[in-house]
Order: C-alpha cells, then structure tokens, then sequence
C-alpha cells in the first residue's frame, strides 16, 4: 500500500537553501499499528488523554531503520534484536513489564513490515508506555502498554553536504539526573530545547557538552572525530546514549578499516582542531561536519575517511556486504 504524508521543508537559515523534505508528519489514518496485543488500523490506535505516559513522559522508545534494496527486492532492518534489547534495559528502568519478549518483538516488527509492503526506506518506531490513567508520581504498579508502527523515510539530514553544528548551552542531561542510557520519552525535551536553539541560529545540529563542560553528543545522535589518524569517541561515562550505530561503526572502523578506536573525554575545543568530526545514529547514519561553532573543520569539506566510513556503513545496511550479513534482517514480500 502507499501512504501520503505531508513532508516539512526547512529553510537553512545559513545557507539560505531549502534543504530537501525529510521528517514525515503522518496521517493519521493510514498504516497499521501493532497496539495493546493486536494490529489495528492507525486510526484506531488511540489513548486516554488521562495516560500516565502523556502527563509525565513515562515512556521508552527506539528508532529502527530499514533499507529497501531495488535489486534484491528485500526490505533489510537493521539491529532489529540490538534495538529490542537496549528497548529491554530501558523499560527495565522504567519498571516496565511488557507481555512481548525481545524474540515477540523482532518477529511481529517483521510481519507489520511485511504487512505494509513499502519498497522504499523507512522508520520503525516502538513504544512502550505507562497506561494507566493516573497522576500518581509513581513508576511502579502502573499497567503498561506497547505500540510499533512505521512509516516511509529517507535521509533525516542531508548526509552528503556536511553540517554545520554549534555547541549548545543546554547541557546534556545528567545521568545523576536521568537515565541516559534509557532511550526516556520525556528526556528528549532535553534534545528539543537544544535543537530549535541551534536551527534558530542558523546551525543544523546542536552538540551538547555534558555537566563537567566535555563533548557528550548530538541531539539525536552520537559523535565521532578523527585527529592524526586516530577515531576518537566520547566514552560511554560521557553521559551518552549507548548508540547502536556508534557501536556497529567502531566494529567496522577496527576491522574493516584496521584502525584504532579510543573511547574517552573530548573537549569542546579539541573539535576545533579535529581533521574530520562526524555525527552518527539511525536516523542521520553517518553525517560528515564541516564546521563547529562556525570554525571549519578540516578542510571545510566532508571528510575522506568519514565519506568512506559512510560509504562502508550503507552498503552493510543494505544488505550488500556480506561480512555484515548479521546486522540485516531480510524482509521479502513475495
Ligand atoms: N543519542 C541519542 C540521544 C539518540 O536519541 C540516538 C538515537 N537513538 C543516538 C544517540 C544514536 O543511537 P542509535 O545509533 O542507536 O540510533
């Protein structure tokens, strides 16, 4: 079936070009949505404004891609299980006990792709959600609910151009102060705040540094630099999402590229003198920067090795490499 949406175009404050369409807003009628036990149609899908999830933000999610590739007439998801146990530790800290095991999880979001039958790209997004209709500030003895649905989507930023990012003044939050390796509904107010401050200045990503002033992440998203041949990322103390992408990419940096990754702090100011910086996640994949804080890195052009190292990263996510065979899961339709 095909699904109509209607695409928000942005203008780039910076360079005064319309970036191509990119995030989808639904209609809300079209599509299926495995809800509460069973597929219903999207317009079906509905809650009690009284949720608990809705007043508090008590709710975890994932962001899952998957690649439609023309030749092999498959649709290949990738990290399907990665996305489903990482989703396991985050409704484990929201004192969640869902009814589907990772193992329900990976085959009923295989069968709602099926169902669908989109030959293009898309976005698969799970929720599991606190339901019952209460204000009690609780996390316990609440009911929980979960949702899946998904929808067409290309490219989230412009992957080939290079972006031009700035650090924000919102910190990322804390882990003393939120879960940060739980992917938190009510969390990504954080991102929200730091994302509209860094689009209104004219930037297209924010880097948020965290409490002690260190380069945590992106908004949606984590962070790469290469400095003298050498792949640094923040370490997972730096108050970072555990990002599936950023793990995948360090396996594949130290043996398909046979170089070295270190993971440890990053100042904001050794960003300025990085000979590439790269963003990274499911939604951006792997996103040349070409200057922070309006100084240009590197070049000022999209860097060699990251353009290799995205070049790399989408041919195993469409399937087409078979060293990284494991990473796909194969959907057909026939
Ligand atoms: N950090 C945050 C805050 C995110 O929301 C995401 C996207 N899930 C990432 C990093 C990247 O994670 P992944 O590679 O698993 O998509």
């Amino acid at each position: 079936m095909t699904q109509t949406y209607q695409s928000e175009a942005q203008e780039n404050n910076q360079t005064g070009k319309v970036e191509s369409p990119t995030v989808p807003v639904l209609n809300p009628e079209e599509g299926y949505v495995y809800f509460e036990g069973r597929v219903v149609p999207m317009g079906e899908a509905k809650i009690s404004i009284a949720t608990h999830a809705l007043q508090y933000g008590t709710a975890c999610f994932e962001g899952i891609r998957g690649y439609w590739n023309e030749e092999h007439e498959k649709l290949y998801i990738l990290k399907l299980r990665a996305h489903y146990e990482r989703m396991a530790h985050s409704w484990n800290t929201l004192m969640m006990k869902p009814k589907e095991s990772v193992d329900d999880l990976c085959a009923l979001t295989a069968e709602l792709v099926r169902k669908h039958g989109y030959r293009s790209d898309v976005y698969i997004r799970p929720l599991a959600y606190k339901a019952s209709r209460t204000i009690k500030l609780t996390l316990s003895s609440l009911e929980d609910a979960l949702a899946i649905y998904l929808f067409p989507m290309g490219n989230y930023v412009d992957i080939s151009a290079g972006l031009n990012v700035c650090t924000s003044s919102w910190r990322r939050a804390s882990s003393n102060a939120m879960p940060v390796r739980a992917k938190v509904t009510g969390a990504y107010i954080n991102s929200c705040l730091a994302v509209d401050d860094a689009t209104a200045a004219g930037f297209d990503e924010a880097i948020m540094l965290t409490d002690d002033g260190t380069v945590s992440e992106g908004s949606s998203c984590n962070l790469f630099i290469i400095r003298n041949g050498k792949f640094v990322t923040p370490a997972l103390s730096e108050d970072i999402l555990e990002g599936i992408t950023r793990n995948a990419l360090i396996e594949m940096i130290e043996k398909k590229f046979g170089m070295e990754v270190e993971q440890r702090r990053i100042d904001r100011t050794e960003l300025y003198a990085s000979d590439e910086v790269f963003l990274c996640g499911t939604g951006v994949q792997v996103s040349p920067v070409t200057s922070v804080d309006r100084r240009r890195v590197g070049t000022g052009q999209p860097g060699a090795l990251t353009m290799q190292l995205q070049q790399a990263y989408l041919a195993a996510c469409k399937g087409e490499d078979p060293q990284y065979s494991e990473w796909v899961t194969p959907v057909s339709y026939a």
